[in-house]
């Protein structure tokens, strides 16, 4: 049964109403559906949740056939109630819990919905993807995902770091140097426009999902963590080989990026109990029949391991989850509900420029306190230092791991058109990819992808400044309001060189490997294609926005010590002129439905083998974990 996979496959969704139970009116049961949706793909065995819903006057009852078997539903209403306690207000639903499918091909799902007023039967198909072979399967999956990171925050980083000379770059990136590079269009199920959790979940599992969902399909339940289950890659090998899993990240661990590796929720938001279910199914007794083999969770977010009421917790029984449905406990072998650290920080860990500051203990101009203090957290590891950590720990396992790496703050700091911030950490995670490397080098049967889960903020490299800092600092602030009536002649637009005037930025390197400063003359300027409004200085801002997720408690202590919550309240009284916001108002940029660069690389038993060929050209996002998974069984 040797069937060659289709990367790209047709999906057919038809909906017949009719089937009328004799004497009724013809109102029927709407919103008719079968879960998992269009152009739904899996792996051979791979695990997802089948779902057939629809909307209507109870009682409700259904059928479902795989190919014209029929099957029996893990749970639902059996016709006797309105509501399952799973299925939403005024909605009926049966779940078929943990199906797999061994063979590859087309399948075709046919259902039947019933409510008190007649049938709906409906059809659906999903594709059975075998991607194994009898290829050296790569052992460790290394996926570093720098949130956010379009082309040009890639080409700031390196122009930054290592300036240009005639034309000619004077060196390169670790992300650069990578020699499989190619493009991946960021769509999610409902948008063009992903968010980060289907942004990362469509790499982990295949499937896409909709904005702020991660590991499930969409349904009408009642509890997000209730929704259709799809298998992420991490718990696939953890079941079939026994890998383990590492999250790194420089955000809180709570946030969409790690989450969507490992945590099944309808909403990415509910931080209380995504955290809990990272524990509950990491499988920490290794028993290897469920669960994600979870061995390493750094990056900030210790607010959710504190309890509630003590200084710094985010814990909310609002947020939590309760006790799983018991088909799903039992289709996906879950325990019944039951440390890791280290986290560096409250919520999200502080940017590379805030941790350099203090580390070189060297104040940033306009400021007299670390933020790294402000926010609690002194003494925060580099995301390459965290990132060799996780390293040393996951080698130990002898059947190999999947490994995220996320530079968060790219994304972050573009939504709040901080560039210097943005290039910095850029340049951090790039430095994450450069140890990421040469573990790959070293152990060998390994794969790295770097990419971006979207871009963010439309970041463009819009030229230079001319004139010199001395003279920007100069220029009196122009005293605009958002009032559009206010018009003020904009001095400090005058200082964009663009073309010529550009020339070539040139920065102090301090051994570290960051720049000494931004503020150079010649400073490279950035613009922002979906930007929100904000008072633009061109100057290093001195202290970094209250960032969305951190506990109350010490967001209260940062607005209290001057701090903004927004782009727009920053420079307003400093020297900002105003420059209005395309896409939101007083808010933050947004992301873009640009492609995003994928680069990759691979080591083999004699050398690098050819599996980083295979990301050329442009691909769909859903693509990246086929082929991640075609090389972890033997596929390439
Ligand atoms: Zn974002």
């Amino acid at each position: 049964m040797h069937r060659s996979s289709k990367w790209r496959i047709g999906f057919i969704s038809m909906l017949s109403a009719g089937v009328l139970i004799s004497g009724v009116a013809s109102a029927l049961p709407s919103n008719v559906r079968i879960i998992p949706p269009g152009s739904a793909r899996f792996l051979v065995g791979q695990k997802f949740d089948v779902r057939v819903e629809g909307r209507g006057t109870g009682p409700f009852s259904a059928t479902i056939a795989i190919d014209g078997v029929p099957q029996e539903f893990t749970s639902g209403v059996q016709g006797s109630n309105e509501t399952d306690e799973i299925s939403s207000a005024g909605y009926g639903g049966f779940n078929l819990r943990g199906y797999g499918n061994d063979i590859a091909g087309t399948h075709t799902v046919t259902a039947t919905f019933s409510d008190t007023t007649g049938s709906v039967n409906t059809q659906a198909s999903f594709e059975i993807v075998d991607v194994s072979g009898k290829h050296r399967p790569a052992k460790n999956i290394i996926i570093l995902l720098g949130d956010g990171m379009g082309v040009a925050h890639r080409t700031a980083a390196r122009l930054v770091k290592y300036g240009v000379t005639e034309g000619q770059p004077n060196g390169y990136l670790a992300i650069d140097r990578l020699p499989g590079t190619g493009l991946v269009t960021t769509h999610s199920l409902n948008s063009i426009i992903t968010d980060s959790a289907p942004g990362m979940a469509c790499y982990a599992t295949g499937s896409h999902s909709n904005n702020g969902q991660e590991g499930v399909n969409p349904a009408n339940v009642i509890n997000p963590f209730y929704q259709p289950r799809v298998e992420y890659m991490a718990e696939y090998l953890h079941r079939v080989r026994g890998t383990s899993l590492g999250l790194v990240t420089s955000a809180d661990v709570e946030d969409a990026t790690p989450a969507a590796n490992a945590v099944h929720t309808g909403n990415r938001n509910a931080g209380t109990g995504v955290c809990d279910q990272y524990l509950d199914e990491s499988d920490a007794e290794g028993t290897g029949v469920y669960g994600t083999g979870l061995t390493v969770l750094m990056g900030g977010g210790r607010r959710w391991f504190l309890p509630a009421g003590q200084f710094g917790s985010s814990r909310s029984s609002s947020t939590d989850y309760d006790n799983l449905p018991a088909d799903l406990v039992a289709a996906w072998h879950l325990p019944s509900r039951g440390s890791l650290d280290p986290l560096f920080g409250y919520g999200n860990m502080n940017v590379a420029l805030d941790k350099l500051a203090k580390r070189r203990d060297t104040l940033l101009p306009g400021t007299t306190t670390f933020a790294v203090d402000d926010y609690h957290a002194p003494d925060q590891p580099m995301l390459e230092e965290m990132t060799q950590s996780a390293l040393q720990v996951l080698r130990r396992n002898e059947r190999g791991f999947v490994l995220m790496v996320e530079g968060a703050h790219i994304d972050k700091q573009s939504h709040l058109m901080d560039a210097d911030r943005v290039i910095d950490e850029t340049i951090e995670f790039d430095n994450a990819v450069g140890v990421a490397r040469q573990f790959a080098e070293e152990a060998g049967d390994t794969v790295i992808v770097v990419l971006a889960d979207h871009e963010c903020s439309g970041f463009s490299l819009i030229g230079a400044l001319t004139g010199g800092i001395k003279h920007l600092r100069s220029l009196p602030p122009d005293n605009a309001t958002i009032d559009p009536a206010v018009q003020p002649e904009r001095q400090k637009s005058t200082v964009i060189g663009t073309y010529d005037n550009a020339a070539f930025p040139r920065y102090n390197i301090l051994p570290d490997g960051y720049p000494e400063t931004f503020d150079i003359d010649g400073k490279l300027l950035i613009g922002y294609g979906a930007n929100g409004d904000r008072y633009e200085s061109w100057l290093m801002k001195p202290l970094p926005i209250v960032d969305s997720l951190l506990p109350d408690d010490i967001k209260s202590e940062l607005r209290a010590a001057g701090y903004s919550d927004v782009p727009y309240q920053r420079e307003e009284s400093r020297y900002g002129y105003f420059i209005r916001g395309q896409a939101t108002g007083r808010d933050q940029a947004v992301h873009t439905a640009s492609d995003i660069p994928v680069s990759a690389y691979s080591t083999g038993p004699d050398g690098p083998n050819r599996i980083y060929e295979q990301f050329y050209g442009v691909q769909t996002n859903t693509d990246v974990f086929f082929k991640l998974m075609r090389a972890a069984l033997g596929g390439f």
